[in-house]
């Protein structure tokens, strides 16, 4: 039977960086090094092959010109290649992943991301465990058809839809977590996969990749003492289309007058304004206590239990199309790829 060929995406992050001698400092390296690093590569039931970005980058450094590049190398390959493996820093990658998840329209292969906390050369790294799972994982199929077709993140041992991760914790090996949907998989003896968790789409069309983004858009973190100026300032910022607010709680704000004043003038010029809890589990329930009904009453959007990184990603998406307001609406309170429940 004909080995599932896999395509590896680096484009840069702790995985493949390494140390420079002088300044002490983590810099990304070239990628073949990376493979010559962990040579178990070449035990497993598959053929890989891989791409690297040209100038591998620390992923604080992510914006839409390189999640473009990551969706056209899968829309480039996607014949070719039964999986793929994106190799990311773990910074930014639950964001990188949410947006992926929506610009690849009609997906049925496995992109699976991953990355490390410790450098691979490192004599304590968890990159090859992460490395090699993903790669098992993407070559998974039943009579020829892939068991992942989705967008997943695979960090120390648990597989979890990308855009419902979020990055927990700056140095342990368990650095990610899915607070409102469980783990797709794990692995242990065994690849224990939770298949009623997976989504199994059969689409008619093949797959679209749509890369538009809107980037004119911002995230508030509310705090009690919140100043007028300065929600003001937001507000006024020029071009400025989407705004996420993250409340407290299951979606619940000042009452003050000027803070319902404010947003309720954005909303009739026409902003698109999101409720996020800022609570790590959990969703936002308007209406549920009075603090939140005058958000529902003014025309603001429930997010429900969406992660914040998922939110930028929906809405920089969501704006790159020409919809009215109740269609953007409709569209933001919908799960599209499994992103909220
Ligand atoms: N700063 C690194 C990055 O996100 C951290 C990592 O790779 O885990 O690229």
């Amino acid at each position: 039977m004909r080995k599932p060929n896999i395509l590896l995406i680096y484009t840069g992050g702790t995985i493949g960086m390494v140390k420079d001698a002088d300044t002490g400092v983590l810099k990304a390296f070239d990628f073949d090094s990376l493979l010559v690093r962990i040579p178990e590569i070449r035990l497993l039931e598959c053929v890989i092959e891989t791409v690297s970005f040209e100038e591998p980058i620390d992923s604080s450094n992510m914006n839409p010109i390189y999640w473009e590049a990551m969706a056209k190398i899968i829309e480039a390959n996607y014949e070719k290649f039964d999986g793929f493996v994106v190799l990311h820093g773990s910074d930014t990658m639950s964001y990188s992943a949410s947006v992926l998840s929506f610009m690849l329209e009609n997906l049925e292969k496995p992109v699976v991301f991953t990355g490390s906390q410790l450098p691979i050369g490192d004599l304590r790294t968890d990159a090859k465990e992460n490395l090699i799972t993903s790669i098992q994982l993407a070559s998974l199929h039943n009579d020829r058809i892939p068991v992942i077709r989705e967008v997943c993140l695979y960090f120390e041992y648990k597989l979890y839809r990308g855009n419902r991760t979020t990055k927990i914790n700056a140095e342990h090996f368990e650095a990610f977590d899915s607070p409102n949907y469980p783990t797709l998989a794990e692995s242990g003896v065994h690849l224990k996969i939770n298949d009623e968790l997976l989504r199994k789409e059969k689409y008619k069309e093949k797959l679209i990749v749509r890369t538009q983004l809107d980037t004119n858009i911002g995230v508030l973190k509310l705090f009690p003492g919140i100043s007028e100026p300065l929600v003001q300032a937001i507000l006024n910022t020029k071009g400025l289309r989407g705004l996420i607010i993250e409340t407290y709680g299951s979606g619940n704000a000042t009452t003050e007058k000027w803070f319902i004043d404010l947003l309720e003038k954005a909303i009739n010029r026409g902003l698109h304004v999101i409720n996020v809890t800022q609570c790590s589990g959990g969703g936002v329930i308007m209406g549920k206590y009075d603090t939140s009904s005058q958000l529902e009453h003014i025309g603001i959007i429930s997010g429900k239990d969406i992660t914040t990184e998922a939110a930028v990603a929906k809405l920089m998406y969501l704006l790159g199309y020409n919809i009215s307001s109740e269609e953007f609406q409709f569209y933001f309170e919908k799960s599209l790829r499994g992103e909220m429940t």
